[in-house]
This record gives structure tokens, sequence and C-alpha cells, in this order.
């Protein structure tokens, strides 16, 4: 089981360093998203990973974001239409999508001969549109869906679930539920505004406190810039009796893909990083717009 050394590191109050983008690091090595490349091309999602492994991650996750049942049908009227005019196959793939990406994770982190030293987080996120709550599904759906979710994840052998850019309480304890019915540890990684708090409107103090009972391996903020997420780490920090990481993006969001901005090179991302850790984080990574050497800065000039 290769989430016991992350566990140790945590529970001895260490540094635990998260990987980097995997998407718009996608859009960086100058090819598209489409079926988030890991079918037509496994090998540079693999060498994506290999490159976060030699930038020192301790965890990495899966290439696996917005990967559901629900993914595919939005594309559709029901399901009737989607056997109807969709390509064969459609509703078993972001089973099989999913599968393809904890196996590469894995792959990398075979050939990079780190065996149990590494975990791999399956990443999963929101149900809808992670920027949008008052799309999520009603409280019984998105316990069958993310239960569903969960165990494919399961199944393929990842060693934790990171649930990342959850906007609401009720997603979030859904999916620790689902989690926690696969037996898998899990990071619950939630979006914060401006103001610290979900996009929701509900507050982080909120959710550590129905999360509680759930008992979550680690509480996270992600995907939120840099000069925004450092009030909703404060919140985790002071509520969450788990350990509390940080992970924000850098760039802009230009739909349906990713601009790049020269904001947060590596050393400007480590001063901050030195922040993030004397406020109390424990895992650092990075969300979009991240790259190997945003990591390799934290794993080689972060460690206590
Ligand atoms: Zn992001």
């Amino acid at each position: 089981m290769s989430y016991a050394p992350v566990r140790a590191r945590l529970d001895a109050g260490e540094l635990v360093v998260l990987d980097g983008a995997i998407g718009t690091e996608i859009l960086r090595r100058e090819v598209t998203w489409a079926d988030h490349q890991l079918q037509t091309r496994p090998e540079l999602v693999r060498s994506i990973h290999s490159s976060y492994l030699a930038a020192g991650a301790d965890v990495i996750s899966s290439n696996t974001f917005q990967l559901s049942r629900r993914g595919f049908m939005q594309h559709f009227k029901d399901a009737e239409h989607m056997r109807h005019i969709g390509a064969s196959g459609l509703e078993t793939r972001w089973a099989e999508l999913v599968q393809a990406g904890v196996r590469l994770a894995q792959e990398a982190r075979q050939a990079a001969g780190l065996g149990d030293s590494v975990a791999v987080a399956g990443a999963m996120t929101t149900l809808e549109w992670c920027f949008r709550p008052d799309l999520a599904p009603s409280g019984d759906a998105a316990d069958a869906e993310y239960r569903e979710l969960a165990s494919v994840f399961a199944e393929a052998g990842c060693d934790l679930l990171l649930i990342e850019t959850v906007n609401s309480v009720r997603e979030a304890v859904a999916a620790a539920r689902a989690a926690r019915a696969v037996g898998l540890p899990c990071w619950i990684a939630f979006v914060p505004d401006e103001a610290g708090n979900l996009f929701s409107g509900e507050t982080l103090a909120q959710a550590c406190a129905a999360l509680e009972p759930l008992q979550p391996d680690a509480l996270l903020v992600n995907c939120a810039p840099p000069s925004d997420i450092a009030l909703g780490l404060r919140q985790l920090v002071r509520h969450s009796s788990a350990p509390v990481g940080i992970y924000p993006h850098i760039g802009r969001f230009d739909p349906p893909e990713w601009m790049f901005t020269d904001e947060y090179p590596p050393p400007r991302y480590l001063e901050l990083a030195r922040e993030w850790l004397a406020s109390g984080a424990r895992i650092i990574g990075g969300c979009c717009g991240t790259t190997p050497e945003h990591i390799a800065q934290l794993s080689t000039r972060l460690r206590m």
C-alpha cells in the first residue's frame, strides 16, 4: 500500500509534495486535450508523470479530471439518444479512460523505480462543472454517481482519491462517503473564492465540520490564483483536524483551454510556498498552469 509513506510523513508534520498540472502541461507540450490523450498519446501522459516524479513529487495524480459517466452523457439528450447517434462503447468509455489514467501514472512510477515510495492519487472532481455548484445533482443521485466513480478508481488500484475543485459541502460529503465505501484514503480539495468561502456560499468552517465524522485524510484548497487562495488556506488551518494542503493555479482560464502567464515563475512560486508552509500547509503542489519546474523548486528547496 503506497499511502503508508505519505501518511507517515503527514503524521510527523513533514511536507508532502504533490505534482503539478497535467491538463495544461499537455497543452504546453503543444497538443490538444482530446480524450485527455489517455488512449491516443499515452506516452505523452506517461512522460508528464515521469517529469513530476523526476521533480520529486511524493504524490502524482492521474490525468482523469472530470472523466465520468455524466461527462459523456452531457453531450446527449438521454441514454437512448447517445446509443442512437453516439460512437459505440460510449457508455463504458469513461471507466476505461479512468483505468487507463491510473495505469499510466502507475507505469511511470514503476519505470522510475520508485515503487511504494510514491503514491498514485486517483483524481476526480465535481459531477458537474466545478465552478457551478448550482448545477450539482441532488443528494441521492450524487451519492450513487460518486460511489460508482470511486469504485472504478479503486479497482484501477490507485492509492488514494484526490477529489478536486469541490464547490459545496454536500458534494464533498458525497465524495468522502464514496471514498470510505471503497476503502481508499481521501483528500478533498476545495476551490475557494477571494473571501476564502466556497462557491456555494458556504464556509470552509462548515465544510470541515460536515466532513469531520468521515475523517478525511487531508483537506486542501486548489484551482484559485495564489493571490486568492491564502484566505481559504487560513480557514482550513483553523478548522480542519486533518492535515491541510494547497495547490493554486497560475495563469488565466481561457475556455476551453488555458492561457499561460509569467506572473509566477518557479522562484516566485517557491517564495509563496514558503508562506503557505509557514501558515500550516503540509501538502503543497500546483494546479492549472504549474509545471515540473515549479514542483522541483518545492521538493528541493522547501523540505525541512
Ligand atoms: Zn486548476
